[in-house]
């Protein structure tokens, strides 16, 4: 048995998702640049899937540019913003303590280049306030990029509110949504947001296909060059199988938010509720304000790692944090921007859940990760000096 619980690190493909893709390998396989017949028809159907994409996001289809993921779109939707900034005299940038590796690695690369990059903190609870924004912007702000969702502890930011901040001293918004799209309602023009990054493989599509919207007016700079494809934005032959499957899954996925996120809620509260009855442990992220699918704890007096390879024997596929950082001996950036000490943010499990779980899978997990949990401690020197009184307990 094998229950996949990593849902935050990549998703399985839907069937959905595999059928849209196969004629676009099989039959329609014309460069939709060419002018003869084949390649025109893979044009039209390209363009179909734009607006597709378009309708879901609550904008129109020429607002949508192809990248290759979520990492492309972050980086050309930052860079985009810098290089706008920098011609009036712009460099200041806001953005947040616990963004996704794509963009915090994008502002470091821009802080070389004289920007000035101001990283609120996100407080206990992993969030920020539209106020904080508020009081951040400066006159030589050009850019505010925050996350929708965060991809560790799942806690959802006031995204309207930030925009609407924004928008009221003339400041571009980016959010980074890949933990968003596909799971909560997004409308870029209501949410007041100038560019929205999202990734296929997060909802049940293709891995290396991705979308930046960018509001009408914003020009973007080139992160490939290349031929004159996506309005010159972005070169290189489009990966039409990969775009067909992420319209497909995103379609799929914005037809049943509701029923999916209440699903998928549930199992989450299931496992929360389960996982508290262990001592000296603690959930990270907002209990409310959360991403259906998202599960992160740190218990005290473990190493997540062996946690996560004890799991795995049990059949359990789960994370520490997010994929990026694991093989790495640093703990998670993102748990300590919420405060965790070094020694809780090592002890972390994440469990991200999708519609593809089920209960049975959930009341094995409650079997399984207590016992792990026990099983660890029991093994620790340092446990042992927390237990007998050497040591004082954090959680
Ligand atoms: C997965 C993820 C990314 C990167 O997307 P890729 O398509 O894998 O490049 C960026 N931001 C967040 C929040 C993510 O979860």
């Amino acid at each position: 048995m094998t229950i996949y619980a990593d849902n935050a690190g990549t998703t399985k493909m839907s069937r959905t998702a595999i059928d849209a893709m196969l004629p676009f390998m099989e039959e329609y396989y014309g460069n939709p640049s060419s002018l003869h017949s084949v390649g025109q028809l893979v044009a039209e159907k390209l363009q179909k899937a734009r607006e597709e994409i378009a309708a879901c996001l609550g904008c129109s289809a020429q607002e949508i540019t192809f990248t290759s993921g979520g990492s492309e779109a972050d980086n050309q939707a930052i860079i985009s913003a810098a290089k706008l900034g920098e011609k009036k005299g712009k460099k200041h940038i806001i953005s947040t303590a616990f963004e996704h590796h794509a963009v915090l690695h994008t502002l470091e690369k821009l802080k070389k280049q004289g920007f000035d990059i101001e990283l609120l903190p996100v407080g206990p609870k992993g969030t920020i306030t539209a106020e904080q924004v508020k009081d951040a912007i400066r006159e030589d702000t050009c850019l505010v990029t925050t996350m929708y969702a965060n991809n560790e502890i799942g806690s959802i930011l006031p995204i309207a509110e930030i925009g609407r901040v924004c928008h009221e001293k003339g400041v571009l918004f980016h959010t980074d949504a890949v933990q968003a799209a596909g799971h909560l309602k997004i409308n870029c023009k209501e949410q007041n947001i100038d560019m929205l990054s999202l990734s296929a493989h997060k909802f049940h599509g293709p891995k290396g296909i991705g979308v930046l919207y960018a509001k009408k007016g914003i020009v973007l700079s080139n992160i490939i060059e290349g031929g004159a494809q996506e309005r010159g934005k972005r070169g290189g032959t489009e990966n039409i199988p990969a775009i067909m499957g992420m319209a497909a899954a995103l379609k799929e996925a914005c037809d049943h938010i509701d029923e999916n996120a209440c699903f998928v809620s549930v199992l989450r509260d299931m496992l929360i509720e389960g996982l508290k009855k262990i001592p000296h442990s603690a959930l990270n992220g907002d209990p409310v304000n959360r991403l259906p699918g998202n599960v992160n704890f740190c218990f005290e007096g473990i190493e997540g790692e062996s946690l996560l390879l004890l799991l795995d024997e049990k059949g359990i596929c789960a994370s520490s944090g997010s994929a990026c950082t694991s093989g790495s001996l640093d703990p998670s950036h993102v748990l300590l921007s919420i405060g965790r000490p070094h020694e809780i943010a090592h002890g972390s499990l994440r469990l991200s859940l999708c519609e593809y779980n089920t209960e049975e899978e959930v009341e094995y997990m409650l079997r399984e990760i207590p016992k792990a949990v026990e099983y660890l401690r029991n093994m620790s020197p340092l446990w042992k000096d927390k237990v007998e009184g050497r040591k004082e307990f954090i959680l």
